[in-house]
């Protein structure tokens, strides 16, 4: 009896990014050999998915899984458990590390240090400093996603890169990499917090109006004018406010291109926040106003917000519990919760579960050419995610798998849960829990040049820049 498939997946509803299907999906050596009816299971591994929805695995573009140096927070263990646990088989992880990943050998480090320990795929970001162009080919030739520039940060003495140091930077990039940016005017900023600062105000709205939208916007169209110049590939990480899409939109229209970015908790949390969960809720940039909420769902139902990401930042349960907005620290957890808000957000048709797969693994594996990731598709890998569509029930923190599970969505009611998840066929999470051993590899992007072995010299040290990391969300 010969055995055709390792595992096949029977009777479930296959979403893709267009459209569904009630198909079987067949498994072999971890990549999809067929999707069809009536496959043969003959000595395969069954697993009977008839009432469940089957989903590519999730990739989430912004995740910061806190290695190294800030262990305490989350690693790469604990935060691609939450992962997998999440139907998110795939994380890009950003290089605001301490130190941060901003040279060759640094990222080679980077790979060292979190080898073996993932539950799920994952990606390295590098970073755009204010003196490593000369780092870029090297990250790259390392199997860098993109490079991470950070235009706006507020506390500390950190330099941002000036905008000779990042058209450096974009014009290194731009042979084959996405540049990905955090778009807020640092100067502005700056000025905005000091002058709130001074007015002695320390509650956690103040983060708000410390970041008016035209910072936002400032930057949007300064760096998209910069990198059509150099003609790099660029993405707007967490775009926040209306006037931020609309000005994207109306760049777009003069020929610029870029791809942009929203946040599930920008679109699942509005300035009310504030006053039920205080600085827990603070982040860069700041949660805002329902008429923004409202604006990022109408992009996103028009097609002018190409991902969601989850930007998950971590911190400790006494970090969070901060009290003054400027000691507090930027972000919070999410890529546990990211499919389930989603998915409850289909009930009230925000969106539907084919937009879910666009947005958050069809799209993402398109704009950084990632190979056989996004699709339920033969030849693809066998990244899987069973849903439960109808399952309701309320959000149990304690039920996460973070190291510090404290999230400003505990206790909501989600309608639709993630069963299981298969990386490359194999279980890596059921019903709540993780399998391991780990098995995540670092997923690289398809280049138009041709790569070298990673073991091949890399460039000499450029000159580090130490971050201090409390506003790099
Ligand atoms: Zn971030």
């Amino acid at each position: 009896m010969s055995v055709t498939h390792d595992l096949v997946v029977t009777g479930g509803t296959v979403v893709h990014h267009d459209g569904r299907h009630r198909h079987d999906v067949a498994v072999r050596d971890g990549r999809i050999v067929a999707v069809g009816t009536d496959l043969d299971t003959t000595g395969a591994t069954v697993v009977d998915a008839r009432g469940l929805l089957v989903l590519p695995g999730l990739i989430d573009m912004h995740v910061h899984l806190r290695e190294p140096g800030m262990t305490e927070k989350e690693d790469f263990a604990s935060g691609t458990s939450a992962a997998a646990a999440g139907g998110v088989t795939t994380v890009v992880d950003m290089p605001n590390t301490f130190p941060p990943v901003a040279t060759a050998q640094r990222y080679r480090d980077k790979l060292d240090l979190v080898r073996g320990k993932a539950y799920v795929d994952f990606g390295l970001y590098g970073m755009i400093d204010h003196d490593n162009a000369g780092e870029i080919a090297g990250m790259a030739e390392l199997g860098a996603m993109g490079l991470k520039l950070f235009m706006g940060q507020t506390t500390g003495d950190n330099r941002c890169p000036d905008d000779a140091a990042i058209f450096r930077g974009l014009e290194a990039a731009a042979a084959d990499l996405v540049v990905g940016v955090h778009a807020e005017n640092d100067h502005l900023l700056r000025l905005f917090g000091e002058r709130l600062r001074e007015s002695g105000r320390t509650d956690p709205r103040a983060h708000l109006e410390s970041r008016p939208a035209f910072i936002e916007v400032e930057a949007i169209t300064s760096i998209v004018t910069m990198a059509t110049e150099a003609r790099t590939k660029l993405h707007i990480h967490h775009l926040s406010t209306r006037a931020g899409l609309q000005r994207i939109v109306d760049l777009r229209a003069e020929g610029h291109r870029v791809t942009v970015e929203s946040l599930v908790s920008h679109l699942v949390l509005d300035d009310g926040a504030y006053d039920t969960h205080g600085n827990l809720v603070k982040l860069n940039p700041p949660i805002r106003p329902a008429a923004d909420v409202e604006a990022l769902w109408a992009g996103i139902t028009r097609g002018d917000i190409d991902i969601i990401a989850t930007d998950h930042a971590p911190h400790t349960a006494a970090e969070q519990a901060e009290t003054d907005v400027w000691k507090a620290y930027g972000g919070f957890i999410g890529v546990e919760t990211m499919l389930p808000l989603l998915l409850t957000a289909t009930t009230r048709g925000a969106l539907d579960v084919e937009d879910i797969v666009r947005l958050c693994a069809y799209t993402p594996a398109q704009r950084w050419s990632i190979p056989h990731k996004g699709q339920i598709a033969p030849g693809f890998d066998a990244d899987l995610v069973l849903v439960d569509p109808t399952e309701e029930k309320p959000l149990d923190s304690a039920s996460l798998h973070s190291r510090h599970p404290v999230t400003p969505y505990d206790g909501w009611v989600l309608t639709g849960s993630v069963v299981a998840t298969y990386l490359r066929g194999g279980l890596v999470h059921d019903r709540g829990e993780v399998v391991g051993p780990p098995s995540g590899r670092q997923v690289v992007p398809r280049r138009g040049s041709g790569l070298r072995p990673v073991d091949a010299p890399v460039p000499a040290l450029g000159t580090m820049l130490t971050v201090p990391t409390r506003e790099l969300v």
